[in-house]
């Protein structure tokens, strides 16, 4: 045996043995990814909506499991884009999984392969990393269908692995860390050990309104809006003041998010704060403001505050 230094085994130099990989997680509107994201993490990082395309830009969280650091990249859906937001959500989350060390690709079990499953399956051919299969909502579906719609997904495409999960209970959740742990590049951690998510809290105050808004409001209206904060303040106590600003398309829209006497945005405030609260651990004082901006959806501006690249035409 060499001589070596208990002490050394024990503290291996910074660096030395550890992993870290950048795993993207892809798939149709609503196939949960947003939901794996937060339970993969262990705290909420992403906002989840049973409305398809909640998600507008790629959301990192991050975990370690042992000697890796995982980072996870949570994607708008992939699906046809007709918008001008659609194509700049679609083309990020494009982007995100081929720059990715690894990919998951999550299907809604319950759904099977639908058309957007088809038209994702297509494109993944194009994906030089590892590509995994990851079943999701299987707490919804019975063994038999699963081991069927497996085989026949892997008839499709040759996925380095399959995984069947339930991102809302948890289950099947740890398996896919702990293969995924292993499976990451060897190299230093990018992210400090603290760190849980590279958003800032700015940003994050702003989904999480967002999320309200898509809970409070029906059909279209909420992919009309756009939220963003416009001033945070911290006070000596710990308290923080937080301005946002709700962006609609139209006068008949303001009306709606205001409500009668103003009681919808007044809730959607109430929840917005009670959970950033919650998120931030300190007490918040939230300030919603509702303005029209006529094709919001046209200015660069508010790309470049979601980090998305602004399509030309
Ligand atoms: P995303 O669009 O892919 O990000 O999907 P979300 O994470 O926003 O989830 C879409 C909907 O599916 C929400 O209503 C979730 O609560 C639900 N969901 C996600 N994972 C599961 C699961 O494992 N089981 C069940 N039953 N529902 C789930
Ligand atoms: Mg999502």
């Amino acid at each position: 045996m060499p001589d070596q230094d208990p002490a050394d085994a024990a503290a291996p130099e910074e660096g030395v043995g550890r992993r870290c990989g950048f795993i993207a997680i892809i798939g149709a509107p609503n196939a949960g990814k947003s939901t794996l994201i937060n339970r993969l993490v262990g705290t909420k990082v992403a906002i989840v909506s049973h409305k398809v395309q909640t998600t507008r830009f790629p959301v990192r969280g991050i975990s370690i499991v042992g000697d890796s650091q995982l980072v996870f990249i949570d994607t708008p859906g992939i699906f046809a884009p007709r918008r001008r937001l659609d194509r700049a959500m679609v083309e990020a989350a494009s982007s995100t999984a081929t720059e990715a060390d690894v990919v998951l690709l999550l299907v809604d079990a319950v759904k099977g392969v639908d058309a957007s499953v088809t038209r994702i399956v297509d494109q993944i051919r194009a994906i030089r990393s590892p590509v995994i299969l990851v079943l999701n909502k299987i707490d919804k579906i019975r063994k038999d269908e699963l081991l069927a719609l497996t085989a026949d997904l892997n008839n499709r495409h040759s996925f380095a692995a399959t995984f069947m999960v339930s991102a809302l209970a948890g289950s099947g959740v740890d398996d896919l860390m702990t293969y995924l742990a292993k499976i990451v590049p060897e190299g230093p951690w990018h992210y400090p050990e603290d760190e849980i998510t590279d958003a800032t809290e700015r940003a994050t105050a702003a989904e999480i309104t967002r999320e309200r808004i898509y809970h409070h409001l029906h059909d279209e209206l909420p992919y009309q809006t756009t939220v963003e904060t416009t001033s945070w303040k911290d006070f000596k106590d710990g308290s923080v003041r937080i301005e946002q600003t709700i962006f609609v398309e139209r006068e008949s829209q303001r009306r709606i998010v205001l409500g009668d006497g103003g009681k919808t945005v007044k809730l959607i405030s109430m929840e917005s704060r009670r959970e950033l609260g919650r998120m931030f651990g300190r007490v918040v004082h939230l300030f919603l403001h509702v303005k029209v901006k006529e094709r919001w959806e046209d200015d660069p501006e508010h790309y470049r505050e979601m980090g998305l690249e602004f399509p030309k035409e």
